[in-house]
Formats: structure tokens, C-alpha cells, sequence
């Protein structure tokens, strides 16, 4: 299910913030953690230094799941930023987008005893403990990313959200910015619920 809903920003930006969603199962979620963590390792900062982040983080194949999987995306065209080059416009729809995907699924979570997964590394401690090799200071509030667990998040929302990332290219146009998130759940929940709060969030 999806919509678009106008957001204006702390700077008074006036834009607008395309939401989708589905629930799938967590058997037909495609992942290949292997490949996901090299590319970690290849190519981000946090890579051993974030119990959240590989090669610390689970594989989403081998841990315990609930009956359903909620995934949902908010995209931002680049459009809304043409005023900005294009890595600025990616820096700034992932400063948008991020903090709002996190409270999304931290609150279906809370409100129907799911198990959230946010975007990017978890954020809770200034300095995460793994950077001094401590155990983590709140391992159960510690939630994953879908990209950190494994999870082939090209192919999945693909396969259920019928989307594509626009992945940043020096010297092309960065048409959109998308960033997902995903809450584990019991019970399906119907439609109109999922979407009353993703909207009643999107404008927090
Ligand atoms: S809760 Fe703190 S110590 Fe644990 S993973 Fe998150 S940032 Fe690191």
C-alpha cells in the first residue's frame, strides 16, 4: 500500500514524502550474508566497530522469527532539493528519511509487541561499546538493520514493494532517495492502522 504525504522541514522546506508497505513472510525474504558483510567490510566505517554492524550482527537466516514481516520505505524525490548538487541532496533525504523510518518502527514495535529493524547502525550510545571491546550497554534495546542481518534488501523490496533503489553515481542525477524499514510481527495488522501511523510519525 502506498501514498504520498507533503512535509515541510525545520528549515521550511516544503516537500513531499512517499510512503509504501507491505507484510510478508520472513521465509520468502531473500539474503545472502556472506556478500552483505564483505561489502560492509569493503566499504563502511562501522564494519567491526558497532555490535549492531557485521561481522558482529546476526544472519537474519538463523534467527528466531515472528509469523509476519512488515517492510516499509519513505522516498523523497530529488527534485525537492534542486537547489543542491547531488551528494548534498543524498545527505540531506537520508537526514530526513533515517530518523523517521527509526521511529516508525520503534513505535509498531512498542505498540504491537513486534521486533524493530531501524535504518543503518544502531545510534542509542555516543560511542558504541565494541569500539573498546565491552559488551553492548543495552543489549536489549540494540535493534538491527535489514542490510546488517544479511537480507538482500535490493531484491526484497523489489519482490515486495515493486521499487528499485537510485544508488548515488558521481556526475548522474540522483533522481529519489529511499530508505526501508522493517518491524517483526505476531498478527497481521490491517492496512489502515499501519498506515495512520506511518502518517501520523511521518509528520513528527
Ligand atoms: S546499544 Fe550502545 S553499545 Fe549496544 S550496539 Fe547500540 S550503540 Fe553499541
Amino acid at each position: 500500500m502506498k501514498g504520498i504525504v507533503p512535509y515541510k522541514t525545520a528549515t521550511g522546506r516544503e516537500l513531499k514524502i512517499e510512503y509504501n508497505f507491505n507484510i510478508i513472510s520472513p521465509e520468502d525474504v531473500p539474503t545472502d550474508k556472506e556478500t552483505f558483510s564483505q561489502a560492509c567490510k569493503d566499504g563502511c566505517k562501522n564494519y567491526n566497530k558497532k555490535w549492531s554492524c557485521p561481522p558482529c550482527s546476526p544472519d537474519f537466516k538463523k534467527m528466531k522469527h515472528k509469523k509476519y514481516l512488515l517492510l516499509f520505505l519513505l522516498k523523497i524525490n530529488g527534485k525537492d532539493f534542486s537547489d543542491c548538487d547531488e551528494w548534498m541532496k543524498v545527505k540531506a533525504i537520508n537526514a530526513i528519511l533515517k530518523p523517521k523510518v527509526d521511529k516508525i518502527a520503534k513505535s509498531i514495535e512498542h505498540k504491537f509487541n513486534g521486533y524493530a529493524y531501524i535504518s543503518g547502525a544502531c545510534r542509542i550510545c555516543k560511542e558504541c561499546a565494541k569500539k573498546t571491546n565491552d559488551p553492548c550497554k543495552y543489549p536489549s534495546k540494540l535493534r538491527y538493520s535489514l542490510e546488517a542481518v544479511g537480507i538482500d534488501c535490493n531484491k526484497l523490496i523489489e519482490n515486495a514493494l515493486n521499487m528499485k533503489f537510485c544508488w548515488y553515481k558521481k556526475n548522474e542525477p540522483y533522481e529519489y532517495g529511499a530508505v526501508i524499514g522493517g518491524v517483526e510481527l505476531d498478527d497481521k495488522i490491517g492496512s489502515s492502522k499501519i498506515e495512520n501511523m506511518i502518517l501520523n510519525l511521518i509528520k513528527v
